[in-house]
């Protein structure tokens, strides 16, 4: 089955359901056993079925599953929220006396979870340069454990050679884990590159209409127990509510996503004639220094992207800009329906690397407007920006 048809069809047991389509909403906490000897076997296969509803419930088994199987995986652990995935991953694999790797452009939250508790639990962590790929092995020490990957970053997009990086790290004894929150599992399948642990965000594309916090950590056989039992003594559960949401998301994602991309290269092309940005930070454009790594390992690419203005505008003219804009909405999260476009700074939260770019750096989200009007509203922007630096 191709990926489309796979979207329509996974995670769904009609038969199950009367016939209904959609796997409904299962609201559980106690499951009742017929038997002592039902409720021994049910003890016995606790990771594998349904328990009690902490552990997950048919609606939730149903969201793993078909992510999971998208992504070519071995399971899934759904988790209240993309950092909540980040965090039972990295927690499964890092104990008091390993090194943890980190790139240096990971999203903050997965930082400062390393800088804050890991380190406080008696974990080395240190960052690297994204663009590291097989040098990696410098870094590697007896105790690694685990190496920390987003590629590309979802600020700066530098992309990871991750086949390279997860050859190096599987040598050593470590797990490779990957945000591909901006991959899909639809556009990078994580387990055909060597990674261990694919992490997600579903409040973003999966999920797609900004009305979700969710997350999913993808496992291969051999780390599913350690996420799942990681899972389960956090008390790491997520609500079937949201796993309804995030499965009726998942059937449009192909589509949506088609359209996404499409528009975002329709935005991307007209901003690089524009005398006001100096470059996009985008794997998927040519030209870009991730590009081929995204062409080799990718299938298809996300309408998140940045730009780096040509010059240092200064923080009022960039307001001026954003702030009367009319389609485009400044907020954090992506991957719902409607333009976003944020102001963002990667200085501070670099160590292994620094960032040298000539002028701001603004985030854009391309939704599923019609592209003609995202342009119109940036010409405008580009027009107050430009007036309120002083011409
Ligand atoms: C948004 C995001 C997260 C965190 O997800 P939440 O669902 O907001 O907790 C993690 N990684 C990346 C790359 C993200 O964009």
């Amino acid at each position: 089955m191709q990926d489309d048809t796979k979207l329509a069809h996974l995670g769904r047991h009609p038969e199950r359901h009367s016939g209904a389509i959609n796997t409904p909403v299962y609201h559980v906490s106690t499951v009742r056993y017929p038997t002592v000897g039902a409720m021994r076997d049910a003890i016995k296969n606790r990771w594998n079925t349904l328990f009690y509803g902490r552990h997950g419930s048919p609606t939730t088994f149903d969201f793993e599953a078909a992510v999971a199987e998208m992504e070519g995986g071995f399971k899934g652990v759904i988790t209240p929220s993309g950092v909540s995935a980040v965090t039972t991953a990295l927690s499964a694999f890092a104990k008091n006396g390993d090194h943890v790797l980190v790139t240096d452009n990971a999203y903050d939250p997965t930082r400062h979870f390393c800088d804050q508790v890991l380190r406080r639990n008696g974990v080395d962590v240190s960052y690297f340069d994204p663009l590291i790929g097989g040098d990696i092995g410098r870094l590697m020490q007896p105790n690694t454990s685990a190496v920390m990957l987003e590629s590309p970053g979802s600020l700066t997009f530098e992309m990871q050679d991750i086949p390279a990086i997860a050859a190096v790290a599987h040598d050593g004894g470590a797990v490779v884990i990957n945000d591909n929150t901006w991959g899909t599992p639809l556009f990078f399948k994580s387990f055909e590159h060597g990674v261990d642990v694919s992490v997600h965000s579903v409040s973003k594309y999966i999920g797609g209409h900004s009305d979700l916090m969710l997350g999913i950590a993808v496992t291969t056989e051999a780390t599913y127990l350690p996420v799942k039992r990681t899972a389960a003594l956090y008390g790491v559960c997520a609500g079937p509510d949201d796993a309804y949401l995030a499965l009726r998301g998942l059937r449009t994602l192909g589509a949506r996503l088609r359209q996404h991309r499409e528009s975002a290269r329709i935005v991307g092309d007209w901003l690089e004639t524009r005398p006001e940005v100096s470059r996009l930070l985008d794997p998927t454009r040519e030209g870009d220094p991730g590009h081929e790594i995204w062409r080799r390992d990718f299938t298809g690419g996300a309408s998140l992207f940045s730009m780096v203005l040509d010059r240092p505008y200064g923080d009022d003219a960039v307001a001026a800009m954003l702030d009367d804009l009319r389609v485009f909405a400044m907020g954090f999260s992506w991957g719902g329906y409607e333009s976003l476009i944020l102001p963002v700074d990667p200085r501070p939260d670099r160590t292994a690397t620094t960032w040298t770019a000539e002028g701001p750096v603004i985030r854009l989200y391309i939704g599923l407007e019609d592209p003609q009007d995202l342009i119109a509203d940036l010409e405008a922007g580009f027009e107050r920006l430009t007036a309120a630096a002083g011409g």
